[in-house]
């Protein structure tokens, strides 16, 4: 009997025992809600295929029953942000609820090569941007190693030193290959290349507007001092945005401003009144953390940053910094991570809070963000403090990233959303219970209360345990050559 004829006999014989097992999966009696149609209600759902097939509060039948009832039921989260595309942080992301974690802010120095490896050893959905540092770098001639992580360039003159007008079309040829092979935007770390000039910036947005695909950015500096400050940089990428049309996301709001996070968000406001296409998100932690001998930490760094050596935590050891032993590491060819305490709580939670702001954690293994963030808004913000409501989290965590993304993809259309023919990438999670328990100290500590995840149909967690042995996740790819 061919699966037409069939469905149209189950059709015919609607909720009898003929039609029984008519799904693969179906989630029972769970809080089913919906951020961008704003549906909020108990029913079940039906699952075919690796899509969301039918939301009824008739009863359905599958072959696997999830029971669901007094769990919400929600878009997987989207994490735009995660440098971390290992296993064991894929694990804790999708205890934290995650079900596509892309490296957009960097990008991994090769596309091809980067999609090539995760193919069929996924276990959530993955996807990388062009990376402008790694194609300066190589151009420059510094090549950033294959397994840097994060993928940044040390600091020296490669990342110091303005490129020439001819360095700078061979760095858009690179960035031209790495979006030929599938990269989903541009990503910038422009505090990383201090040497890149305003100039380059923009030629760099203009191949952005040219492929019709956004920049994702960390920008130039951070803080109060003048000239370099958190606003100036964000009036840079503003520009570029302006001057190229190209779309443009700013990472971390919360660590590029600090305490002017407010200021920021609200040239973003304006930016966005004036028609331009610019998109922040924020991760909920008053620590940051990146490579020591990265150009960051260039001379000045303390004064622009309003912190010291003793602000400094290297987390795999606990050890806080001196000025010798800052010295060393920075200096060092070998790159390490470092946890930097320079944000307040209050930029943190007005950062959270704020309407324009999705959730992304910069994830990577050495700061708790990577296994807790998701989690730790849904315990603090909706929870505890209840500055945001649970649908307004859910929707900075799903449908604002995955709306951000079809800048890139039309398959983002499918994501961020709990509707019948969207892709059944699914968190459900116990929302009295949901809580991050990663900390400085115990950074690689999952977060409990997400009880069931689905990627693309497959359950990977089940009973708040991940599945041994499924590899669910599957690319994201930008339209690759035009
Ligand atoms: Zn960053």
């Amino acid at each position: 009997m061919s699966k037409r004829l069939a469905s149209f006999i189950c059709l015919a014989l609607f909720a009898t025992s003929a039609c029984a097992q008519q799904y693969d999966v179906v989630l029972e009696g769970g809080r089913v809600m919906d951020p961008e149609t704003g549906a909020d209600a108990v029913r079940n759902l039906g699952i075919r295929d690796g899509k969301i097939v039918r939301i009824s509060s008739e009863a359905l039948s599958g072959r696997e029953v999830i029971h669901a009832a007094g769990l919400i039921v929600a878009p997987g989260f989207i994490d735009l942000h995660q440098h971390g595309q290992d296993l064991a942080s894929q694990r804790v992301k999708a205890l934290d609820g995650v079900t596509t974690a892309l490296e957009l802010e960097l990008g991994a120095p090769d596309v091809a090569q980067f999609l090539k490896a995760k193919e069929g050893h996924s276990l959530i959905h993955y996807g990388s941007s062009a990376s402008h540092v790694a194609a300066r770098a190589a151009v420059l001639g510094a090549p950033i190693p294959a397994d840097a992580s994060p993928p940044l360039p040390k600091s020296g003159p490669v990342t110091d030193r303005p490129a020439t007008a001819e360095q700078i079309r061979r760095i858009q040829e690179r960035l031209g290959t790495e979006l030929d092979a599938g990269g989903l935007a541009i990503g910038m770390g422009i505090q990383y290349t201090p040497g890149a000039t305003r100039l380059e910036v923009i030629d760099i947005f203009r191949l952005a507007a040219e492929r019709r695909l956004p920049v994702y950015t960390h920008v130039r500096s951070s803080g109060r001092v003048e000239p370099g400050s958190s606003i100036e940089s964000i009036s840079e990428v503003i520009g570029a945005a302006a001057i190229t049309g190209a779309s443009l996301h700013i990472v971390h709001i919360n660590s590029s401003c600090l305490r002017d996070v407010l200021e920021c968000l609200s040239m973003i406001e304006g930016a966005r009144a004036r028609g331009l296409d610019v998109s922040t998100e924020a991760y909920p932690y008053t620590a940051g953390m990146t490579a020591i001998n990265s150009a960051i930490f260039n001379p000045g760094w303390q004064e622009k940053q309003g912190i010291s050596y003793g602000d400094l935590l290297l987390p795999d050891t606990g050890e806080r910094l001196t000025k010798d032993r800052f010295d060393v590491l920075h200096n060092s060819s070998t790159e390490r991570v470092v946890v930097r305490f320079n944000n307040t709580q209050e930029a943190v939670d007005q950062a959270i809070a704020h309407p324009l702001v999705m959730i992304a954690s910069d994830g990577l293994a050495g700061h708790p963000r990577n296994a807790g963030t998701f989690a730790r808004v849904l315990a603090q913000y909706v929870r505890e403090k209840g500055t945001i409501s649970l649908m307004d989290a859910l929707r900075k965590m799903s449908l604002m990233p995955a709306q951000m993304l079809e800048r890139s993809t039309p398959a983002a259309l499918q994501k961020g959303r709990l509707q019948e023919g969207a892709d059944a990438d699914i968190v459900i999670f116990d929302a009295g219970a949901i809580s991050d328990r990663s900390t400085y100290e115990k950074l690689m500590e999952p977060s409990v209360g997400v009880r069931f995840l689905l990627v693309g149909g497959t359950i990977l967690v089940n009973e708040g345990k991940i599945v041994p042995d499924v590899f669910p996740g599957r690319a994201l790819r930008g339209p690759g050559k035009r």
